[in-house]
Order: C-alpha cells, then structure tokens, then sequence
C-alpha cells in the first residue's frame, strides 16, 4: 500500500477548505494548484502504483510523455456528453482528494475525456461538498474501484474493445479506446503472442521436446503479458481465456 502523499493532506487539505468556505459564501468558481495535485511525489506514486500505464487505455506512458494527473471527477466543470452543456462548479471539493487522481494519457485525458462524466442518473449528480458521490452512479469504469472485465471485452481478433454493459460502452466511447491508432498498437503488441501460439499448433505429436519448449516460452508470455504491469494487461487477459495454453504435464 502507498501512502497519500504528503501535500494532499497538507496544502490540498487546506486549499479543499478554503474552498468550501467560498462555496458557502456564494463562490460558483475556483482556481486549482497544479503543484499541489500534480505534485511530484503525487506523481510519482502514481506511477508506481499504475506502472506508467494510463488509468484507461493502458498504454505504457513514460517512454514518450510524463502523463497527467487525472481528476476522474472533474475539478472545475462536468459534462453528461460530449457538446452538452458544462456543468459549474465542478468536483472541487475532490481537487486534491488521492482517490480521485489517477496517470492518464494526454490523448485520453485531454483529447477524449475533458470534463465528460457521465451518470446513469443524470439528477444524481453531486453539485457541491454538500452532496455526497456515494449517490452517484457514474457511467465511466473507476480505474481502481470496478473490475474492467465485467465491463468491456475485445473483438474482432482480440484488439477491438466491446462493452459488456451500459458503463463498458459508455467508456469506449468517451474515452474512444476503440480509436484506430489504438488498436493497431494493440494488434503490433498480440502479434508476437499469436505468431508463438500458431507455432506451438504446429509441432506435431511426435516432436515433444519442441513443442513442450514453444509452449514453456509462451506460458512465460501468459504470465507476463497478463500481469498489472503490463501494457494492455487488459487485452492479453480476453485472449488467453479465449485461448487456453496447455498447462505443463496436462498431456494436451
Ligand atoms: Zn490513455
């Protein structure tokens, strides 16, 4: 477990106040201290906790961009679509709260998700500290809260995400994680995977020694590729369950 870092409890916890005494005297807009939530031990435990994946797409972030600290309830406005109108004040209450911050991609965060945050219950909506989120039922998957996989699934040849439910659907399309550079990046990763998984097909019976040495590297690949760490953990888990590797000694 990480511990919340410091500034939240320190110089956030006290912007969070000032805050809500403002709202209470009529204040309907605030400012917000990037050095506080985005903070670099803020930053960084993210980080580690999310090994530089972002909080939707998965994609490995830190070999081209430092990421941005997400507010998955919007700080300044919120949005029920995409070209509805802003809804003022935001979360501000939650600037500075940790389980709200999460990495995220700039493309996903600044080009997809903005101030979306869609509700089930649009009239549920948490319109100030007065209000509690618990009575929310947001549409987007929470990055740490919900389990992806009952939510979302992957077609067409295991690249492409699909929804399972209203939430998983709502997320692809908020946040386009079915966008084309996406999958192809999706497809480049799964291709080393599929090409070692057709290999191992073609062993015939009466070469074991070979095929049980295809199939130990592609067991290792399992256990990589479908591990938190990994980019697109997500992806490579919905094709090894649609593609069982042969556990060792199972004589298949
Ligand atoms: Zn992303």
């Amino acid at each position: 477990m990480f511990p919340v870092p410091d500034t939240l409890q320190t110089a956030g916890l006290t912007e969070k106040q000032a805050m809500e005494a403002a709202y209470d005297e009529g204040c309907r807009s605030f400012t917000f201290r990037k050095n506080i939530y985005a903070d670099a031990e803020v930053k960084q435990t993210l980080i580690s906790i999310q090994h530089y994946k972002c909080c939707f797409c998965e994609s490995k972030i830190g070999h081209i961009d430092d990421g941005d600290v997400e507010h998955f309830r919007p700080k300044a406005a919120s949005r029920q679509a995409a070209g509805a109108p802003f809804i003022q004040p935001g979360y501000y209450w939650l600037a500075y709260h940790w389980d709200n911050l999460f990495l995220a991609c700039t493309k996903c965060n600044q080009r997809h998700k903005g101030n979306l945050f869609p509700l089930q219950t649009p009239g549920s909506r948490a319109l100030s500290h007065l209000h509690d989120v618990a009575g929310e039922d947001p549409l987007f998957i929470h990055p740490e809260h919900d389990d992806p996989a009952q939510h979302l699934t992957f077609d067409h040849e295991n690249i492409v995400p699909a929804g399972n439910s209203e939430r998983g659907r709502a997320t692809i399309e908020g946040l386009r994680l079915d966008r084309t550079e996406l999958t192809q990046h999706r497809a480049e990763m799964l291709s080393v995977v599929k090409a070692l998984y057709d290999v191992v097909a073609l062993f015939p019976e009466e070469e074991p020694v070979l095929r049980e040495e295809a199939l130990r590297i592609l067991r290792l690949q399992q256990l990589d590729h479908t591990a938190g760490k990994h980019q697109y953990a997500g992806m490579f888990r919905a094709w090894f369950r649609r593609h069982p590797v042969p556990q060792a000694g199972s004589g298949n």
